[in-house]
């Protein structure tokens, strides 16, 4: 992805930084969280429901420790992170749609405070619609290179940008619409929902991709492939394949290899939000 003479984002907000003090000596990152990420990548779990079961009473304080010094690393996410505000800023103008309302994109370690409970890096990346914020331990991408052979700078920048499509879901109240209607649900029906609303976010994520190419010339040869590459490997067919040896269907949560990529790709061709409904498409 070509970024060199892009600005940097003013809503990243670091607390990389700061030591967390955890009564009982939770909070350390080892094999074992490791391993729980997987698991709750593996099975797509929905962040808010995970957080609402971990958060319980808040047992953390967090001290002020060394700032966080940019690195090229935390630079890219600050630069694809403003990208998708120049991005969705015209978008609204465009549809008519209002101001749009920029999220905050907090970098963390291990575990952090957030408006829906106790964030984990377990979890994976995730956007909390109670503060408006999408959650990042940068070490995700490690595993998304290593563990999930989805390497590459548009790969990344594919889980930003789909964290980001979640937040702009939630301002134009798809989110809202879509949480009391799972609440009533079934599971498997619930889980429907819950791959209908993933699914936008990868059109979403695919918008910005093609607004960000036309308005900035931002993409190079090979980008659209690593993000279809990530989608893939994302799916919940190949994750839960690859951790349980078979899939089951019901249990999806976030789509399909095929379905991410095929929505993906969708939003990337159109570059318009209205071919995104996957709430009123038929097939998936
Ligand atoms: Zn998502």
């Amino acid at each position: 992805m070509r970024l060199d003479n892009s600005r940097e984002s003013r809503n990243v907000e670091d607390r990389r930084g700061r030591r967390r003090m955890s009564v009982g000596g939770r909070g350390k990152i080892g094999i074992g969280t490791i391993v729980l990420a997987l698991v709750a990548i593996y099975f797509g779990v929905d962040p808010n429901v995970v957080l609402q079961t971990v958060g319980g009473p808040e047992t953390e304080s967090t001290t002020a420790g060394e700032p966080a010094v940019p690195t090229a690393e935390t630079r890219f996410v600050s630069k694809v992170l403003a990208d998708t505000e120049d991005v969705w800023g015209a978008v609204f103008q465009q549809k008519g749609w209002g101001s749009y309302q920029q999220p905050k994109l907090v970098l963390f370690n291990g575990a952090t405070a957030t408006a829906c409970g106790t964030g984990q890096s377990a979890m994976g990346p995730f956007y909390c619609p109670g503060d408006s914020k999408v959650y990042l331990d940068l070490s995700f991408f490690q595993q998304m290179a290593q563990e999930l052979q989805s390497p590459g700078d548009f790969a990344q920048a594919y889980v930003i940008a789909h964290e980001v499509a979640h937040h702009v879901q939630h301002m134009l109240g798809v989110t809202d619409q879509v949480a009391p209607v799972r609440q009533r649900s079934t599971t498997a029906a619930a889980n429907q929902l819950s791959v209908r609303v993933e699914l936008q976010a990868d059109c979403f994520a695919g918008v910005w991709a093609n607004h960000s190419d036309t308005q900035r010339n931002t993409l190079e040869a090979g980008d659209i492939q690593e993000a279809l590459d990530a989608a893939s490997a994302i799916g919940d067919d190949r994750l839960q394949q690859k951790s349980q040896g078979h899939v089951v269907p019901d249990s999806f949560t976030h789509g399909t290899s095929a379905q991410r990529m095929r929505w993906f790709t969708r939003g990337f061709k159109s570059g318009d939000t209205a071919q995104c409904d996957t709430f009123s498409a038929a097939s998936l």
